[in-house]
């Protein structure tokens, strides 16, 4: 086997563009018109569509570790969570854009691996990979996925419409994604959000990435300044928050309400429409009644004799410093 090229040399980067311009990743949306090789990408949007745009820069040692979990599993991660965002709008999508900064000694291997996990999740959600930026330095990996949706006729999906009444659904069980490294492995619920929106009228959705109390809390916030109370024993709790909790002594629920990069949808609906959906979810959606939606602002937890307390929103938190959570 030959010894991989450099990326000291310039050559090196058109080099690695050309490759990955081979790969001709993605659906090739018929709306595509540009993709990879001009200044910009070109993208035809159908009629009546909004753009819907979004962009989640992952770096290594704090979102991923390069050495432990290698480049694919971190490409992987970085397209899942921006199509997680587009779920979350109920929208489609459509094109991404992907920057990064490569370690200059093994930048090509690198690019590759990134590429393979990059191309498995934009082909398994019909997402055209139409253009980039290439760079190598002597730091640590960084990438930067920009994607790019479309709304359907129904129009976006956003955080802001919770009425005091709704009620709170998840689409799936939360908690202790660190175990196991499922943070690195996103299952975006977009077919699960067209399916909801199609049959419902949502009035507020999110994906939990930050954990559930954080990112309801987003909801309540963007809706007004409401409140929610959750019932604790009805919160789905995944079977990774209760190894997590048997290893570190935190309680699963704990694990469910707080950790993120579960990547399932939070919705809100009137009260009606929730109990269609509970009684008939529409394919493939899963959905689990775990609260609701209350004019006073905060946030409770209700336990199962009645009584309840008031819960922090104790999500993840770039700005709280390392000890907020584990590198992620
Ligand atoms: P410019 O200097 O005009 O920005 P570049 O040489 O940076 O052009 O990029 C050439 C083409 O390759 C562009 O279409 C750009 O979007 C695409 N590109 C560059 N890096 C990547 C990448 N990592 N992944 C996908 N496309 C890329
Ligand atoms: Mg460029």
């Amino acid at each position: 086997m030959n010894p991989r090229p450099s990326f000291s040399q310039a050559e090196s980067e058109f080099g690695l563009i050309d490759w990955i311009r081979r790969q001709r990743t993605g659906a090739a949306h018929p709306g595509t018109v540009m993709g990879i090789g001009d200044d910009c990408a070109i993208l035809g949007l159908a009629p009546g569509a909004q753009l819907l745009v979004t962009t989640d820069m992952l770096m290594d040692g704090r979102h991923f570790r390069l050495e432990a979990d290698g480049p694919e599993a971190v490409g992987r991660k970085a397209m899942g969570v921006n199509i997680s965002d587009i779920a979350a709008m109920a929208g489609e999508p459509r094109a991404a854009l992907v920057a990064v900064a490569l370690p200059r000694d093994a930048g090509v291997m690198i690019a590759q691996g990134l590429h393979r996990g990059l191309a498995a999740m934009a082909e398994r959600f019909g997402v055209d990979l139409v253009g980039g930026d290439t760079n190598a330095w002597d730091g640590p990996l960084v990438i930067t996925v920009t994607l790019l949706g479309q709304t359907t006729s129904r129009g976006a999906v956003r955080r802001g419409g919770a009425e005091p009444g709704d009620v709170v659904l998840v689409t799936g069980p939360l908690g202790g994604s660190l175990r196991g490294g499922r943070h690195l492995r996103p299952e975006p619920r977009v077919r699960e959000a067209l399916a909801l929106h199609a049959r419902a009228e949502l009035h507020a959705m999110i994906d939990i990435s930050d954990g559930l109390s954080s990112d309801l809390g987003h909801i309540l916030e963007e809706s007004g300044n409401l409140g929610a109370v959750l019932d604790a024993g009805a919160i789905p709790i995944h079977e990774d928050a209760l190894a997590q909790a048997a290893a570190d002594g935190i309680p699963a629920l704990e694990h469910a309400l707080n950790d993120g990069e579960d990547f399932e949808l939070c919705v809100v609906t009137a009260a009606e429409t929730a109990a269609e959906l509970l009684a008939r979810p529409p394919a493939p959606a899963r959905l689990y009644r775990v609260g609701t939606i209350i004019a006073e602002p905060g946030l409770w937890l209700r336990q199962s004799d009645g009584t309840q307390g008031r819960i922090e929103a104790r999500g993840f938190d770039h700005f709280r410093g390392p000890q907020a959570g584990p590198v992620r």
